[in-house]
């Protein structure tokens, strides 16, 4: 069990704010989930992990998959980070290519997870308001969260633009005097700086984990800057391939007469480790020593 707390918070019905946090590590359950996930939906399957991994949450627990999807973007971030080097360890390894020209040199970077750059909110609270300066206008809004992602995964994909209106349209909650949520079309004819002041304003606010990691080449010794997305490293790493999964719970059944659920129940750490000592022993057996 590892502990911690959001760089954010999530705000629940009665606005109070939970982020204290307790994760548990991922199981062999945890990975088949990942595993058999057909369609690469990455937001929903996080949405999915955290509130299987995510025990408690302040006063929350368990925490059901509405909550896991209404926590901020930077807070989902931070939980996957967690997440990770409970699981697996702090340290990640990447393999590139050193991007400087003169160079090109193969690298293999070592990183600590423990070193991401992580800023906490500016200002907590449920919604936010502001008044623009491009047009006399006070608007309110919340900030981004696992639901928008799940939401607009898919329009991101084909239409960027649009998808940016229709966060925008999500998270705004009021615009101007009249009390109801705007209309996706009272968005979309904002101008152009009063969209971008709003953009600005939640950036601002939203708490953030660095998506990217710096380090030295080891040739030329310049700076390399590697791209971390978090949510995809996370996602990439765990899709164990579900058959060699089914072949590891099936290797230790068949010597350690455990049950599947048992197995299953373990940590990809333990069982790996129980897999070895299993492998050292059989090696014995047959080296006849
Ligand atoms: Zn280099």
């Amino acid at each position: 069990m590892s502990v911690g707390v959001l760089p954010g918070g999530y705000w629940d019905a009665e606005e109070r704010l939970h982020r204290d946090f307790e994760l548990a590590v991922l199981t062999g359950r945890d990975e088949e989930l990942l595993a058999d996930a057909r369609a690469p939906r990455p937001a929903a399957l996080i949405t999915e992990v955290l509130s299987r991994c995510v025990r408690r949450l302040g006063g929350i627990s368990p925490v059901p998959p509405e909550v896991a999807r209404g926590l901020l973007v930077a807070d989902r971030q931070y939980l996957l980070l967690h997440l990770r080097r409970a699981s697996f360890g702090d340290v990640v390894r990447a393999h590139l290519v050193c991007p400087w020209a003169e160079c090109g040199e193969r690298v293999s970077l070592e990183f600590s997870l423990a070193d991401v750059p992580v800023e906490e909110a500016r200002r907590r609270a449920p919604a936010h308001t502001m008044t623009l300066t491009a047009e006399p206008l006070e608007v309110t809004f919340r900030l981004p969260n696992g639901a928008d992602q799940e939401e607009l995964a898919e329009l991101s994909a084909s239409n960027e633009a649009e998808a940016l209106t229709s966060l925008l349209a999500r998270c705004v909650q009021r615009l101007g005097p009249d009390g109801d949520r705007p209309e996706q079309r009272r968005i979309a004819e904002l101008s152009a700086t009063a969209r971008s002041e709003i953009e600005q304003r939640m950036h601002e606010l939203a708490p953030s984990v660095e998506q990217s990691m710096e380090a030295r080449c080891v040739h030329c010794g310049r700076v390399i800057i590697a791209p971390l997305d978090i949510q995809r490293f996370f996602l990439g790493e765990l899709r164990t391939d579900s058959g060699l999964l089914y072949r590891e719970v099936h290797y230790l059944a068949y010597h350690y007469h455990w049950s599947e659920h048992e197995i299953m129940e373990l940590t990809r750490d333990k069982r790996r480790t129980y897999i070895e000592v299993l492998a050292d022993a059989i090696e014995v057996l047959n080296s006849g020593a």
